[in-house]
């Protein structure tokens, strides 16, 4: 297979359409199964996972809802780094029971701060979807409910996830050569 070229950096495809779709296919089974009577509110995080919340959405046939959120991402004045607030959740999660849609698990401090903002919120049962996981980058105590594929720690594009802005729209996913 020949390596694509995005910006000055070589990949590789790793995971192929079809082996994702299959993934995919099986979270939302599991979803079904679990929130049949939980009447979800699903919250897709914005940019990443656009396409795995596209595709999964497709699958879950429960009734429930979807919304989209994004994280601001700020070097406020404090010595210590950027600061991450949800942006754009306009629904009240008051009693709900969600599901927080993410691209990737790394090492788990994202979805740390999404989790503690929405249980600040209110919101009741709190699951997780992440189409990826880095089990290995791990570094935060956090459960996640639905992994569609597990993959080592190297750093990844397509299929939402970006490199510089660029790789969203590929339709694989294809792993960094150095
Ligand atoms: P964490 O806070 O769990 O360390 O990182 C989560 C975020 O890092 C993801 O939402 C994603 O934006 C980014 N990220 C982590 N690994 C990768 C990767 O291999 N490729 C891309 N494109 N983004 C990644
Ligand atoms: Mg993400």
């Amino acid at each position: 297979m020949n390596p694509i070229r995005i910006k000055d950096k070589d990949f590789v495809l790793s995971i192929s359409d079809a082996d994702i779709q299959q993934a995919v296919k099986r979270v939302g089974e599991a979803i079904n199964r679990d929130l049949a009577d939980k009447n979800p509110l699903f919250i897709c995080v914005l940019n990443g996972a656009f396409m795995f919340a596209g595709d999964l959405m497709k699958v879950v046939n429960i009734p429930c809802e979807i919304t989209f959120i994004k994280l601001s991402s700020y070097d406020g004045l404090y010595s210590t780094g950027a600061v991450k607030e949800i942006i754009g959740l306009n629904e009240s999660v008051v009693g709900r029971n969600v599901v927080v849609v993410e691209d990737i698990v790394d090492t788990g401090v994202t979805m740390e701060k999404i989790l503690g903002s929405l249980r600040a919120k209110g919101a009741n049962e709190i699951h997780v979807a992440t189409f990826l996981q880095k089990p290995d980058a791990l570094q935060r105590d956090i459960q996640v409910d639905y992994v569609a594929m597990k993959i080592p720690s190297r750093f990844i594009v397509g299929y939402g996830l970006d490199y510089d802005g660029y790789g969203r729209n590929l339709k694989d996913i294809y792993t960094v050569i150095d």
